[in-house]
C-alpha cells in the first residue's frame, strides 16, 4: 500500500474490476484529437474506463507535445511503436 491512491483494482467511477490490458485513448490537443492505441492501462470491465500509471502518463504527455506542431486534424499513433517501452510485465505478442 504506498498510501497516494485508492486505485487497488477497482474502477473510481463505477467500481466495476479493472483488468490490465491495451487501451485505445483519444487525447485532445487545442483543435486535434490525437488517438494513441495500444496504451497500457488498468481498464474497467464494466465501463472501461482506462487508468495509466504516471509513467505511461508522463511518455504521452511528451509524445503529445512532439505531434503538436504536425497540426493534424486527427491522428492516430500506436504507444508501443512510436514510444520506448516504459517499466510494464514483458509480454510481447509477435502479430
Ligand atoms: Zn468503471
Amino acid at each position: 500500500m504506498t498510501g497516494e491512491r485508492e486505485n487497488s483494482g477497482q474502477c473510481y467511477l463505477c467500481r466495476g474490476a479493472l483488468k490490465y490490458g491495451k487501451a485505445t485513448v483519444p487525447f485532445v490537443v487545442g483543435d486535434s484529437v490525437i488517438v494513441i492505441k495500444k496504451v497500457p492501462a488498468e481498464i474497467c470491465q464494466r465501463c472501461n474506463e482506462p487508468y495509466m500509471a504516471g509513467e505511461v502518463v508522463d511518455k504521452i504527455t511528451a509524445l503529445l507535445d512532439n505531434f503538436e506542431p504536425f497540426r493534424a486534424e486527427v491522428l492516430v499513433v500506436s504507444y508501443e511503436e512510436d514510444l520506448p517501452a516504459v517499466a510494464e510485465p514483458a509480454v510481447q505478442v509477435d502479430a
